[in-house]
Formats: structure tokens, C-alpha cells, sequence
């Protein structure tokens, strides 16, 4: 999936909180992809690693530089994430949910990339299983992403302007009976 949609989906679900809550998952959603091959754009934009060519579908896996594979070893595990979780619960003494969006961009990956191209190393370090699944760039998974995704957003925007309605509804009721209007 684009990182932009993992991004979205992360904080659909774990970022409903406040706007900063929304934001942190966001930027959680979108980190795995933006620290594997986000490194290797930015390698590649300054002249230190060969930029990858996607214009005719994925390219070889033996085209991309060894070390992306060791940052999407450690970036898509389901493991290291959870490592990182209760880490971050312990140091911090208190979840941070928002980190879901790192496990759930590993699972959605999971179904999503085939043999041919990254399959996710959801259980690295412990096993090198990985699942062949779909690629997410064909248009029967794409479509229906980005119309689930508009749906789910629709929901979404309305919920939250409805309740600043209820909000501001409550706020005027208060300043009534305290002013004695
Ligand atoms: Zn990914």
C-alpha cells in the first residue's frame, strides 16, 4: 500500500483521540515505508545510491541496495514492534496507542506484497517466513483502498463536526444559565 494510505489508516484508528494524537499516528502510519525506502530516495536523490526505476512495475529485488533490506527487516516486523511497544509503555509508564499504527501497517503489508517484491518479514528476527500475498499496486487493491478509505473519512469528518455542534450547543446553554439570560 502507498505510505500515504498507511498514513490515513493509522490514524483512523489509532489517532481519534485529539489533533495531535491524529498527527502522531499519521506520521507512525507512514514511518516503516519512509525509513526503508524513504532512506533509499533520499541515498539515491543525493547521488550515493542508484535510484530505483518503478516505471515498468517493481523492479528486481537484487536492484535495491542491500541495506534497505536490512531497514525493512527491523521496520516491518511485527516483532521489533512489539519490542518497541512495551518498551515505549515501560519507559514512558503509560501505552502509547498511537505506535498501533506501526503493527497495523505491518499486518496490512502482510496480504499485500508478493514473492516478487518485499514480502513482509512480519516475524524477523525469530523466523524469515513471510506470506506471498497480492501486490498492492494493482487496481483491484488500490480501488478499493482509497474507496474504503473515503468512506471511512467521510464518516469521519462528519462525526467530528457534529460533535463540535453538540460542543458549542452545550457551551452557549452554560453561558445562558450563568449569565441569567
Ligand atoms: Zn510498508
Amino acid at each position: 500500500m502507498d505510505f500515504i494510505s498507511h498514513g490515513l489508516w493509522g490514524s483512523i484508528t489509532f489517532g481519534r483521540r485529539n489533533r495531535s494524537s491524529f498527527g502522531l499516528a499519521f506520521a507512525v502510519g507512514m514511518a516503516p515505508d519512509l525509513f526503508s525506502f524513504g532512506v533509499l530516495y533520499i541515498a539515491a536523490a543525493l547521488g550515493v545510491s542508484p535510484k530505483p526505476d518503478f516505471s515498468h512495475g517493481t523492479p528486481p529485488e537484487s536492484t535495491i541496495p542491500q541495506y534497505v533490506h536490512q531497514l525493512y527487516n527491523y521496520t516491518h516486523s511485527f516483532v521489533v514492534f512489539l519490542i518497541a511497544f512495551v518498551l515505549v509503555w515501560l519507559f514512558l509508564r503509560r501505552p502509547v496507542w498511537e505506535l498501533g499504527a506501526w503493527g497495523l501497517h505491518v499486518l496490512t503489508d502482510v496480504p499485500l506484497h508478493s514473492y516478487a517484491f518485499f514480502p513482509t518479514p512480519v516475524l524477523w528476527p525469530i523466523s524469515n517466513w513471510k506470506f506471498d500475498g497480492w501486490q498492492w499496486m494493482t487496481p483491484g487493491i488500490l480501488i478499493p483502498n482509497f474507496v474504503l478509505l473515503s468512506l471511512l473519512y467521510t464518516w469521519y469528518i462528519r462525526h467530528l463536526y457534529l460533535a463540535s455542534k453538540k460542543e458549542k450547543k452545550r457551551r452557549e446553554a452554560v453561558f445562558h444559565r450563568s449569565s441569567g439570560i
